[in-house]
């Protein structure tokens, strides 16, 4: 009788403590707490984060899920002939500026801010896609399924050779520099051995921003268009390849600049206007971000901001 209530107490001690406790259950029937095959829709319907966390604790796991949910509402937002993709737009990477060169204090970053900036965004699961990356991608219309920016650096300038191009080397990260042809190899400005080296390491994408870096509004339809095709057709020439995006100097655009860009036979061309949401219809006038429009603690989230904000 007493071996008979030993046996019975320990199977019911068995059934209350290990079936009442999922920690239990999920280490001894996998099939009971087995994470959901992972597909491409499923990344979209949970989220990556949703399978790199589930092995985590419970509540940064219900924290993270939270959060991520409004970026899945970007993403789902993504398809029907539209990419949601973040493309900061740099200028200058600097270790020093003169403190009374306000002009350049403002379009400057400074280069361990940079750093930290590029690996905020590898840490939050982020992948940098060149510029034309996101214009095949709106071309072919394909649905975006996962987290990407896009950092653009525009004019040319030789610091991006100097500081960018070896971080880039170093974290396996992808920019796009715009370059001004008539520009290049003036003191300050990346030099023609510098622009080939970056065009073939396979992490640098080259595109045009005009001959004279002009702007683009209020001159002559064919003024606008040599300085748009002929920008295009130097720097192709010097790297040996077609190049498929374009910055508009100064942000400023107009009709006769927006067909200018698609006689060139550019694919997309980007403006300084804010926002992340690019549309297939429009890639003449695609929106970029500047780096301080960024929280880099919490990309998600200001990203989703960014998104309302310029919807
Ligand atoms: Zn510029």
């Amino acid at each position: 009788m007493a071996y008979i209530t030993t046996f019975l107490v320990v199977i019911f001690f068995g059934i209350f403590m290990g079936f009442s406790n999922p920690r239990f259950v999920a280490s001894h029937s996998p099939t009971l707490f087995a994470k959901p095959t992972i597909t491409i829709s499923s990344i979209i319907a949970y989220g990556p984060e949703y399978f790199e966390n589930s092995g985590r604790e419970e509540t940064s796991e219900a924290t993270n899920s939270a959060r991520f949910l409004k970026y899945q509402d970007i993403l789902i937002e993504s398809r029907d002939g539209k990419v949601i993709v973040p493309v900061v737009m740099y200028h200058y990477i600097e270790k020093y500026v003169d403190p009374q060169d306000t002009m350049k204090q403002k379009l400057t970053v400074m280069l361990p801010e940079f750093e930290n900036q590029l690996l905020a965004w590898k840490k939050s699961g982020y992948e940098t896609l060149f510029a034309k990356d996101l214009s095949k991608n709106l071309i072919d219309q394909k649905v975006m399924d996962k987290r990407a920016v896009a950092l653009t650096f525009d004019d040319g300038y030789e610091d991006f050779y100097l500081y960018v191009f070896p971080l880039l080397k170093k974290n396996k990260a992808k920019a796009t520099v715009y370059v001004i042809s008539g520009y290049i190899g003036r003191q300050g400005f990346l030099t023609r051995e510098q622009i080939r080296e970056l065009s073939k390491s396979g992490y640098v994408e080259i595109g045009g921003h005009t001959v004279n870096h002009v702007y683009l509004k209020g001159l002559s339809r064919q003024t606008i268009a040599q300085e748009i095709l002929n920008g295009k057709k130097e720097i192709e020439k010097l790297i040996g390849e077609k190049i498929e995006t374009f910055a508009y100097p100064f942000g400023a655009y107009s009709l006769d600049a927006e067909v200018a860009t698609i006689n060139a036979e550019y694919d997309a061309s980007f403006t300084t206007q804010p926002g992340i949401i690019h549309e297939s219809t429009k890639t003449t006038l695609l929106s970029r971000v500047r780096p301080h429009q960024i929280n880099y603690n919490d990309i998600d989230s200001s990203l989703v901001k960014i998104y309302n904000e310029y919807k």
